[in-house]
């Protein structure tokens, strides 16, 4: 046995500082506790520069010298089906937009599916009838794919993990490190219609509203703006930790500062008014058919009414700048003219939101 497990020799790297011994839910979050996880414990064995890059999807560079766009994602929602979605939507879209996110073209899509022991084949039917029309919207087709079962008990219905190839459709990087002072930062509609409406097919909220989730495949609305423009740095779909965390992670990355204006978020009146009830900042909620755009100031107005000429566009507004200051931090102005800091999320507000 003892050949089997060697003990290793000479000096040995510490592990990097973790909070907590054991995967805890905040470890999902798309905030501070999964980017700590992801430092800690993914990044120093697996290293290599197209994850280093972190944006949506990693560009590779196979030969002959033809770019891919790759990314995965695994969905794990409840419950599985709410107003406007469900999984199945959700695992097609999803993926489809991180590809997209890098200015690539979706083409392919591999999903593998995680089933729990006793869960109706009429309702597994559903969901793959789901992803087949969203896949056919989106243009994708899924190529691959896999399938296990495991013990009732052992999984909450079921599980689906996607990944997708894309294409790039321009020759331009855009990335979450290309933002520049003076740019422009668009939102192509309203924030955190997906969160509500999952929390309220949960039962969570204790009233009714009428909000659809979002989800929607972005791809199309994403050639659109590229042909518009040639001055899009960056492309970023503000899912878990919503508009706030992703802006964040765009100032960071880029090392510079993001200011918005509070009175130019778009939000739906009963998503405004579930966030004051519950008490939540709309900023955080999810997302599933919305993209952030950092564009040359100069091409801004191209950009905007291009995206307003599509179906997922209509409601796109401009909601700020990227400055020099604060470095890899945003900034929001209020309505009074104060400005406030606004953090990544630090852990779990929302689980099991995609
Ligand atoms: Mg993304």
């Amino acid at each position: 046995m003892s050949e089997e497990y060697p003990t290793m020799e000479g000096p040995v790297c510490p592990l990097p500082h973790i909070e907590s011994d054991r995967v805890v839910m905040g470890h999902g979050s798309g905030g501070r506790m999964m980017a700590d996880l992801i430092r800690s414990v993914f990044r120093p064995p697996l290293s290599n520069p197209v994850l280093e890059a972190e944006n949506d999807a990693g560009v590779v560079q196979p030969t002959p010298p033809e770019s891919l766009a790759i990314s995965t994602d695994a969905h794990v929602v409840s419950p599985l089906f709410f107003r406007g979605g469900d999984i199945g939507k959700l695992a097609v879209c999803g993926t489809v937009n991180d590809v997209a996110m890098v200015g690539a073209d979706p083409k392919y899509l591999t999903a593998s599916f995680i089933l729990e022991e006793g869960l109706a084949i009429s309702t597994l039917q559903k969901v793959v009838a789901s992803m087949q029309s969203s896949a056919e919207e989106a243009g994708v087709q899924v190529v691959a794919g896999d399938t296990k079962v495991v013990s009732h008990g052992e999984a909450d219905g079921l599980y689906i993990s996607t990944t997708g190839i894309g294409i790039p459709l321009t020759k331009n990087e855009i990335g979450g490190d290309q933002a520049q002072p003076g740019d422009v930062v668009i939102l192509s509609g309203t924030m955190g219609d997906h969160g509500i409406a999952v929390l309220e097919a949960r039962g969570d909220l204790g009233f009714e509203t009428n909000v659809e989730s979002d989800i929607a495949p972005l791809n199309h609305l994403v050639s659109v703006m590229l042909e518009a423009s040639p001055g899009i740095h960056v492309l970023r779909d503000p899912t878990r930790g919503g508009v706030a965390t992703a802006l964040n992670e765009i100032a960071r990355q880029s090392n510079v500062g993001v200011l918005i204006r509070e009175s130019t978020l778009p939000l739906q009146p009963a998503v405004q008014a579930a966030c004051e009830m519950l008490g939540f900042d709309p900023l955080y909620i999810a997302n599933e058919g919305k993209l952030l755009a950092v564009v040359k100031r100069e091409d801004a107005e191209k950009v905007l009414m291009a995206m307003r000429s599509t179906r997922y566009g209509e409601e796109a507004a401009i909601i700020g700048e990227i400055t020099h200051e604060p470095r890899g931090r945003l900034l929001m102005e209020t309505p009074l003219g104060s400005k406030r800091v606004v953090d990544t999320l630090s852990g779990e507000m929302l689980p099991r939101i995609c």
